[in-house]
């Protein structure tokens, strides 16, 4: 068992900003990055919108200078993932990874969100397939194809706009008759002759054809019921995110949501354990914000060990 003043749960930017500041005040961290490094801002083609970078950069490349500059702090990153923990005693806290267990006098959780499913045959069997919810990781795979992008929000527009670099067409399936994305969006994507919509409809199944890999996509018109075969040769999922707070189901308080409730300074129910990104907001899911949100993290995590630090030495 490895003692640790902090543990960060997720290395998006909330846990990397939350690694900088607790590693510049002396703690060093123990970051544990789950699946990815990065979170989704990874496989974000470019940024525009986080300051400081006015020529865009890749979310890859961001997520590279928070770990640097972390690690530069002495934060430590362990490539692992969390099987389990146990806060139910208070602080130290208990964090298993698949490797290794912590003892840690604070914990920051910054797992994230995932992409929303579509929840319909044919979509698990085909992802990596034909079915995909990340349009700067396969879309290159799709050059030339006609493709569907399921959604109707900024991040299926975004994805569709980043998708006419590669696909010849592409067809935006939307439950509604009108978008809920950003006028922007919607006067960028209505300029590009390559994207189409097709309103009013949801994907009711997904199937294959011979190699394995997606041929149709069974179509339901919400308004009249009419269901049409479409041939295509991908389904692009932009529906959303839920949060990733699973792991933490009994011990940490969420919403009806599944997002984790914290209180002005970032702190869940469990007082030394806190919580900050996406795990945490359903409202501004924005890297800016989430970076915001890991800096208050991490300082509560040190005033909260500074106030508690010699009685918790005394466990020791
Ligand atoms: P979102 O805004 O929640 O949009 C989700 C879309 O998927 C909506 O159009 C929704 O339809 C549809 N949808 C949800 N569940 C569905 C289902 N089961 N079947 C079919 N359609 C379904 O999600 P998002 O686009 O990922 O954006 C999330 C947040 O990130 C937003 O705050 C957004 O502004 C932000 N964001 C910003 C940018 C940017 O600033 N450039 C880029 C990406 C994301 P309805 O419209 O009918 O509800």
């Amino acid at each position: 068992m490895q003692k640790k003043r902090v543990v960060i749960i997720g290395a998006g930017p909330a846990g990397l900003t939350a690694a900088i500041y607790t590693a510049r005040a002396q703690f060093t961290p123990m970051v544990i990055t789950g699946n990815l490094l990065g979170g989704q801002v990874s496989q974000t083609y470019e940024m525009e919108n986080y300051p400081g970078f006015p020529e865009p950069l890749t979310g890859a490349e961001l997520v590279d200078r928070f770990r640097a500059q972390a690690e530069r702090f002495g934060a430590e990153i362990a490539y692992d993932s969390v099987a389990e923990v146990d806060f139910r005693n208070g602080s130290p806290f208990l964090v298993k990874t698949t490797n290794e267990t912590y003892s840690a006098d604070t914990v920051i959780v910054a797992v994230g969100a995932s992409p929303r499913k579509l929840n319909v045959p044919g979509e698990a069997e085909y992802t990596g397939r034909g079915v995909s919810y990340c349009a700067t990781c396969d879309g290159a795979f799709f050059r030339g194809k006609e493709v569907l992008v399921v959604g109707g929000g900024d991040s299926a527009l975004e994805e569709a706009l980043f998708l006419t670099r590669f696909v010849k067409s592409l067809n935006i399936v939307h439950r509604r008759d009108q978008l809920r994305a950003g006028m922007a969006l919607q006067a960028r994507a209505e300029k590009n002759a390559q994207i189409g919509y097709i309103w009013d409809t949801v994907v009711d199944e997904i199937r294959g054809g011979e190699n394995d890999i997606v041929k149709v996509a069974l179509l339901r018109n919400v308004k009249t019921g009419a269901v049409t075969e479409r041939p295509t040769e991908g389904v692009f999922i932009f529906i959303g995110h839920v949060p990733n707070s699973e792991l933490f189901r009994g011990q940490l308080t969420t919403n009806e949501k599944g997002y984790l409730i914290t209180d002005v300074r970032y702190q869940t129910n469990v007082a030394g354990v806190f919580a900050a990104g996406e795990i945490q907001d359903e409202i501004w899911r924005q890297v800016a914000t989430s970076v915001g949100q890991g800096a208050a993290a991490g300082i509560s995590a040190i005033h909260w060990l500074e106030e508690h630090g010699d009685t918790l030495r005394k466990l020791d």
